[in-house]
This record gives C-alpha cells, sequence and structure tokens, in this order.
C-alpha cells in the first residue's frame, strides 16, 4: 500500500494525526507531516510533540471505543528560539522575529 509523504519522507497525516490512506494508523512527533490552521506543516519539535501525545492518546481511545468523534491537533506555538554561539540568538515570540543579545 502507498503512504503519502513529505520530501524529506515524513509521514502526511490528517488533522486528528491519522494516515488519510489507513485511518486506524496514528502517527506523530518527527515521523507525522501535520498542517496548521494556516496550511504550514508543524515544525518537528519537542512543543509540538508533547502537544501530539495528547491528542493522539485521546484519539487512540476513542478509535478502540468505536467513537469516531476525534479531536483535531491544532496548537498556536508561543514562538521559537535559537541560540548562536555564546552570546546571540534568533527567535520569533508571539510572532515577532528578534535577533542578537538581550540583556
Ligand atoms: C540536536 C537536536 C536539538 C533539538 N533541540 C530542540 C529544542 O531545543 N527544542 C525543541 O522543541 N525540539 C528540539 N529538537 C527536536 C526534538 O528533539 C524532536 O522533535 C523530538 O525529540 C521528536 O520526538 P520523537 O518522539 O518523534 O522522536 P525521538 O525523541 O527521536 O524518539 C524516538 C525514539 O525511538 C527510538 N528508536 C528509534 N529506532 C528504534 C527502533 N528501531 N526500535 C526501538 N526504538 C527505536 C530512539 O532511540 C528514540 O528514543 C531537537 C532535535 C535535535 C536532533
Amino acid at each position: 500500500m502507498y503512504y503519502e509523504h513529505d520530501k524529506s519522507g515524513i509521514l502526511v497525516v490528517d488533522k486528528y494525526l491519522r494516515l488519510p490512506q489507513h485511518s486506524d494508523v496514528f502517527v506523530l512527533c518527527d515521523c507525522a507531516y501535520v498542517l496548521d490552521w494556516q496550511n504550514k506543516p508543524y515544525s518537528p519539535t519537542a512543543q509540538h510533540v508533547i502537544r501530539e501525545v495528547k491528542i493522539m492518546s485521546k484519539n487512540l481511545i476513542f478509535a478502540i471505543n468505536g467513537n469516531n468523534q476525534f479531536f483535531i491537533f491544532n496548537y498556536y506555538s508561543k514562538g521559537s528560539m535559537v541560540k548562536i554561539g555564546k552570546r546571540d540568538s534568533v527567535a520569533k515570540m508571539l510572532g515577532v522575529n528578534l535577533i542578537g543579545f538581550i540583556s
């Protein structure tokens, strides 16, 4: 059976974190290509992973119990930051891009 992948080989899943072609298979974390409400993929980072786990666990229980009212994965990131060298960093906080040294 064919499963849709993104260009880096990650499995494309629906908003319930299921394989579209195989709705009883859930995929999450770095293995899952999930689109947000703006149709952009969530980044493969821990802040998304720990939230996906909560939604997937509930949906898995629903699936086992034959309940089709699944939760949608929808998370608004407050931001992310990358440290560069010893003193600098770049960040996006609440949609605002920041760069440099903040004392
Ligand atoms: C260098 C680095 C820095 C990062 N920094 C950040 C950060 O600052 N903030 C942030 O939010 N995210 C960060 N991330 C991303 C974050 O670590 C991942 O998004 C997250 O760990 C993905 O979780 P996961 O469960 O998908 O995979 P993993 O956490 O990689 O867990 C997969 C597990 O499966 C195990 N495994 C693999 N193959 C098998 C097998 N065949 N049999 C049994 N077990 C197996 C592995 O040993 C591992 O324990 C970073 C990632 C990297 C690589």
